[in-house]
């Protein structure tokens, strides 16, 4: 199965397998930054390539951001209006990773709830460079957004965009014990 759907309260939780640079039908996209929020590897390099140069220009004047933090950019060549750059944790370094993690998904939700977005995609933020294991941080995520989904008033639709198969599982069996009771 390549999609897996639930969700917290009034907030549609949806799993995929996909580019997160590559999302059309969402309010923003999250970004999982740099300290610089510069374009480098991953998801901040997919980001950049497919925004172009004006996403950079406008992050610039914003840098540098501290873990746990988020900030809102427009999406210039992207499909979508906006993004929400998040700072994950290193892990093994920045500590209570858990928490930090958590504060990422919280603050990008408070962000685009401000905004008045109804839907956002986030990547698995932290379980690429920043190595966080990739089922802890699947809970985390998913724990962070149950917690916040009933004071949402204009978020309505979450998607976790995930690269590979191994994340996908994950997310969806992580999102079936949540769920389940
Ligand atoms: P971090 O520095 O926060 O660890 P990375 O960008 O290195 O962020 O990776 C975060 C996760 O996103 C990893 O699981 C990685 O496999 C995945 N990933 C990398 N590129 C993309 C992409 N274009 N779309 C969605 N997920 C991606």
């Amino acid at each position: 199965m390549r999609v897996a759907d639930g969700s917290f309260g009034p907030v549609r939780i949806e799993v995929r397998i996909g580019d997160i640079a590559a999302q059309g039908d969402v309010d923003a996209v999250v970004n999982a930054a740099n300290a610089d929020l510069a374009p480098g590897s991953g998801v901040a390099g997919a980001i950049h390539r497919a925004a172009g140069p004006g996403l950079h220009a406008e992050c610039r004047p914003l840098a540098p951001i501290e873990t746990g933090q988020c900030v809102l950019t427009g999406g210039h060549d992207l499909a979508v209006a906006h993004v929400i750059h998040c700072l994950g944790p290193v892990y093994g370094r920045d500590d209570p990773a858990d928490e930090l993690l958590a504060g990422c998904y919280r603050g990008a939700l408070r962000l685009a709830d401000e905004q008045g977005l109804a839907s956002v995609a986030f990547p698995a933020i932290s379980t690429g460079v920043f190595g966080y294991p990739l089922r802890d941080a699947a809970m985390v995520a998913l724990e962070a957004v149950r917690g916040v989904a009933d004071d949402l008033t204009h978020v309505r639709v979450v998607r976790f965009v995930l690269f590979e198969e191994i994340g996908l599982s994950v997310f969806r069996d992580a999102l079936r014990r949540l769920t389940a009771g």
